[in-house]
Order: structure tokens, then sequence, then C-alpha cells
């Protein structure tokens, strides 16, 4: 049994419109199903817009779904309520990438990442001290960090706090949303290694979301590609990296930064021609059509299925027989 099992989701927002016109809905996430195993990383990549965050907090139940279920450890997380829901969502925290907006600024470090504890029923002020230093330390702070506000943390200090806390909780999983997005490289690169060194130690899983491919391909065992609110291409991230099926994907991995500065150069384009339509208006049949070198009829007008492949990975597009040279024109 996976640890998290993510079926069917579906979430429409309604959009407001003018009086008189048809009710319009904002399409954030159609129909995405997954599974995290264990210890494992899922990456989640897809530009601004494709329902990533949307994803991540339907299966807390921070949102409600349209259709779809979601099982952590094989109990049903959409129909907990109350104190049963808190408890499944202390066991999948979530860390932002402002972490300014969840760390109370009037709060010292030591009763942020305690707080889990004391709604425990820890009152032990020996006992909360220890816990924070062994919090502390496990995301590599040292324990005079406790005494310190928000304020007086750099970004990469701050993101560490909210890495402690979801700790704190002993999770199964954590849900990272853009979680490193605003951090410079080399702070980026000292979180990347403190969560795969916390993997390794606690064995804990990672639902990474990112609009960076480059990055995710670092972190993720497993790759989701999301594009309007649908997976369009999931699996093991070296065999979605090797065989990419959908045109989509093709395109970000060839628009994906490399390390080579005149190849670089040369790759400094969008990834895709035009612009992702609007969520609002999603295109009929596949929705990646109109921008798809290799649309045709039914790409207009029948959702494809997600298609298994040989590789061991899946593909929701018509066109998954066509050879890799026939989406050459599309960065
Ligand atoms: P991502 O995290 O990939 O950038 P989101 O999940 O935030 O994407 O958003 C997906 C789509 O849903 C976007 O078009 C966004 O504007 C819309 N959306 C998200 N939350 C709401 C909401 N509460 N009400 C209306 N529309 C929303
Ligand atoms: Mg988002």
């Amino acid at each position: 049994m996976s640890l998290l099992q993510v079926d069917n989701l579906a979430k429409a927002f309604p959009a407001r419109r003018g009086l008189g016109s048809r009710r319009a809905y904002v399409h954030a996430v159609r129909d995405v199903s997954f599974s995290i195993e264990r210890g494992r990383t899922l990456g989640v990549v897809g530009e601004s817009g494709s329902g990533k965050s949307t994803t991540a907090r339907l299966l807390l139940g921070l949102v409600r779904p349209d259709t779809g279920t979601v099982t952590l450890d094989g109990t049903d997380v959409l129909s907990a309520r109350g104190d049963r829901l808190h408890a499944l969502r202390r066991r999948m925290p979530m860390v932002f990438q402002d972490p300014y907006s969840s760390l109370d600024p009037t709060w010292q470090v030591r009763d942020i990442v305690t707080e889990p504890a004391v709604l425990a029923g820890e009152r032990d002020r020996d006992a909360l001290a220890g816990r924070a230093e062994e919090l502390l330390t496990l995301v590599g702070l040292a324990p005079a960090f406790a005494q310190r506000y928000p304020h007086e943390l750099s970004g990469g200090q701050r993101q560490r706090i909210a890495l402690a806390r979801a700790l704190a909780c002993d999770p199964d999983l954590i849900v990272l949303d853009e979680a490193v997005a605003a951090l410079d490289v080399s702070t980026r690169a000292g979180i990347i290694n403190t969560l795969t060194d916390l993997q390794d130690r606690l064995g804990v899983a990672y639902l990474f979301i990112s609009h960076d491919l480059a990055l995710v391909r670092v972190v993720s065992h497993e790759l989701a590609v999301m594009y309007l609110g649908r997976i369009v291409e999931s699996g093991p991230t070296e065999e979605v990296y090797a065989h990419p099926a959908h045109p989509y994907t093709r395109a970000l991995i060839a628009a994906a930064p490399v390390p080579d500065p005149v190849v670089q150069k040369a790759r400094e384009r969008p990834p895709v021609r035009g612009e992702v339509p609007s969520a609002l208006a999603v295109p009929s049949g596949c929705a990646f059509h109109p921008r798809c070198p290799l649309a045709t009829e039914v790409c207009r007008t029948t959702e494809p299925p997600v298609v298994p492949l040989a590789t061991g990975h899946a593909a929701t597009c018509h066109h998954t027989d066509l050879p890799l040279t026939a989406t050459k024109g599309i960065t």
C-alpha cells in the first residue's frame, strides 16, 4: 500500500462574472491521480496556474474537491472531520514559499517549533527546551536559534525553522510548495541537502512542488508534469527524462537550464510557443492542443487517456506512438 494515494481529484472554483452572464468556472485541478511511497519524493512540476498549489490544498482537506479521494496510509482523508482531520494534517504538514506568512512574528523560534508538543500536552520546560534543540539540530541550526524571532533570521534560516516545525509533528510526508523558490542558489542547495539528509535519516516522504524542472529532477524519485490542471506525464524521474513522451514534457526538458553557457544562451526561450490558456477557458479535447505541433483532429475533440508506456511511465496524450523527432520543431 502506498503512503499517499490520490485518485481522480478535481476542483473547479466559481469565477466572478458580470450580472446576467453564465456562471464561469476556473478548472484548477482536473482528474489528478498519483501515489507516493514511504520515504520517497514525488516532484510535481508545472507552470504558474497549472494547479499545483490547489492539488496540495486538496490533499490536506484545506479545499474541498468536486470529486476524488485521498488516502493516507489507508485512511480516507477527505471524510475526516475535526480532531481526526487535524491529526491527519499533522502527518503531512506543508511548507510554503514564504515562511513569513506562516511563522508568527511575535513568537520565539523555540515556541514555534515546540507548539505541536505543547498542543500534544507537554508542559515540562526542560523537555520542551530539549525538543527545540533536537529539532534545530535536525535542520542544521545551532541551538542558540531557539531565542530568536523570525525577523532576526535570513530567508534560508526561516525556511529551516518552517521545516523544523513540520518535523515536530513526526510527519510521514512533508508537502513543500515552492519551498526553496525564493532562495538564492547556494542557500537553496543547502536546504536541498538538508531535505535529502532528513529523508535518509527519518524516512520522511516529500511532495516537492516547483515550477523549476531542473530543481525537481535533483530531488525527486518520481516526477509528475502538470499542465492546466492535469498530469500530462508521470513516472520515475530518470525514465521521464530519458524518454519524455508528451510534447509538453519534451519542450520543458529542452528548455531547462543546462550548465554550458553557450548552449544555455541558445535555449533561453519560453518552453513552448504561445501562452498558457486560462483555466477559465480550458481548450476542448487535449488542453495542450492549441500549442502542440502534433495536434490532430482527435486532440481537438477528445480528452486523451493516461497511456501506460513500455518505459514504465505514463503520458496523457493521443500521440505517444509518434517518434521523438516528430517534435523537433517545438522549442
Ligand atoms: P499553481 O500553484 O500551479 O500556480 P494554483 O493551484 O495556485 O496553480 O492555481 C490553479 C488555477 O486555479 C489558477 O488559474 C488560479 O487562478 C485558480 N485558483 C486557485 N485558487 C483559487 C480560488 N480560491 N478561487 C478561484 N480561483 C483559484
Ligand atoms: Mg502555486
